[in-house]
């Protein structure tokens, strides 16, 4: 994979901290929350900058600088991401901690959020340099991780082959099989074969609950996807696969109308020849920015930061918005959309799908058990339905965003743990 995509996602992060930030300056205001929450709420309980050695292919020694913070564990261990990253620090990684705190919250799974990860570019190191540095930064951070402290995951420029790196480092270091210390590991080696699409499929999920609440059958249903990466191309698929009229999907070099519905199957083996939709027989062609705006009933944006913003939220035709990518819509654009009554799932509830079946391998790991995949899925709808839900309620009381619902309910429920813990 070219660089770019890891470069695009670390951006698109920022731009969802940012966001974030915005919206709950917004939110604390509203909610009239007193200093000694605000304190709680801005300080990451636990953060850890570590330096540690590596014996480099060339002999020579290098040092290496890691973070983890762990933001908030009011409501279980915590849980969160290690990305390998140049321009990794540790303010965004504060910033992302919090995200997952909240993400976590917001669909009610016992965890709270960290995040870490290593300053370096894993495509300057090779392969036995990058082992070394995940052990070198395991090694370093071992006390402080654990089942029952702290769980790291995959994120940018790491991997099922990393995962099993740390779980094998500290099961070294603690003498014994731990594999619920990370989740994320390849299915053949306590890890789970839906961690792959369950983004995707837990975004559909959110969509059928909100398609069920204003009346919308599938069948007569046109979907326009932009993106056709893991997410994109996963999402486009399932719904395909279970009767829905996929009329466009993109990538970034433009996208593909049919509206008549497309096959996704060929679609995918039009990509994998080609390396990319565009180009796929009996389709129309149209621009990205085309794509936002055409005429469909559900748009999912699965691409990049800031597709939707002030200059063509108006034009947005679909009713349902389903952010698969993180901050797609820029805090003008969510205004815009909800003053014209489009029902829009945002990123924090629609994306947690991958999180949420992240607890499910954790509690298989505990146990030494292996769950049947439609027991996970099956666990994975009843907890994305009941989230959106919870999300959809209170929205309807108070007459908000659904963003902004699903932040004050994150917000609430941390704040009531910590209460009851005694420290409010
Ligand atoms: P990916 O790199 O696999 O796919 C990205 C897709 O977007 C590619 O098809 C690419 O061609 C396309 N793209 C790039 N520029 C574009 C443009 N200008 N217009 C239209 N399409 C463009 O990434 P992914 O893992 O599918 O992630 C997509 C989004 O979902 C990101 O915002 C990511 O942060 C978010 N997300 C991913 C996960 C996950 O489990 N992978 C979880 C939560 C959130």
């Amino acid at each position: 994979m070219p660089d770019r995509h890891y470069e695009r996602i670390h951006a698109d992060d920022e731009n969802l901290c940012k966001l974030c930030i915005s919206e709950l300056g917004g939110l604390y205001t509203d909610l009239g929350l007193s200093a000694d929450e605000l304190d709680l709420l801005d300080m990451p309980r636990r953060s850890f900058t570590v330096h540690f050695p590596v014996r480099m292919d060339s002999g020579k020694t290098r040092m290496f600088l890691g973070h983890r913070i762990q933001y908030n564990d009011s409501r279980g261990p915590t849980k969160g991401g290690i990305r390998f990253h140049p321009d990794l620090t540790i303010d965004h990684v504060r910033d992302l901690a919090f995200l997952m705190v909240l993400k976590c919250a917001v669909v009610n799974i016992p965890f709270g959020g960290s995040k870490g990860g290593v300053v370096v570019n894993p495509k300057e190191l090779s392969r036995n340099e990058l082992e070394q540095v995940t052990r070198g930064y395991i090694r370093a951070i071992a006390n402080h991780i654990g089942p029952s402290k702290d769980i790291p995951a995959p994120d940018v420029y790491t991997d099922e082959k990393i995962m099993v790196w740390i779980m094998d480092e500290y099961e070294r270091i603690k003498g014994k099989h731990v594999p619920a210390v990370v989740t994320g590991k390849p299915a053949e080696l306590a890890g789970m074969k839906a961690r792959r699409y369950s983004t995707s499929l837990g975004g559909i999920y959110v969509l059928e609950e909100a398609m069920a609440k204003i009346g919308m059958d599938r069948h007569e249903t046109r979907v326009a996807v932009q993106g056709f990466g893991n997410v994109g191309e996963n999402a486009a698929r399932i719904l395909h696969e279970a009767g829905y009229r996929v009329i466009a999907v993109s990538d970034s070099r433009g996208g593909i109308r049919d509206e008549r519905g497309l096959d996704i199957h060929d679609v995918m083996t039009h990509k994998e020849k080609t390396g990319s939709v565009v180009g796929f027989r009996n389709s129309s062609s149209m621009t990205n920015a085309e794509l936002l705006t055409c005429d469909c009933d559900i748009l999912i944006p699965a691409a990049l930061s800031d597709q939707l913003n002030g200059n063509n939220a108006h034009d947005v035709r679909a009713k349902i918005i389903v952010e698969l990518a993180n901050a797609p819509t820029t805090p003008e654009a969510d205004e815009i959309l909800f003053a014209k009554d489009t029902m829009l799932i945002p990123d924090v509830l629609a994306n947690a799908g991958g999180v949420v079946v992240s607890y499910f391998e954790w509690i298989q790991n505990l146990n030494n058990d292996y769950w049947e995949e439609e027991r996970v899925l099956q666990r994975l709808k009843t907890t994305m339905i009941s989230a959106f839900n919870d999300v959809h309620t209170l929205c309807s009381e108070i007459h908000c965003r659904m963003r902004r619902a699903a932040y004050q309910l994150a917000v609430k429920r941390i704040l009531h743990a910590e209460r009851l813990r005694g420290n409010l």
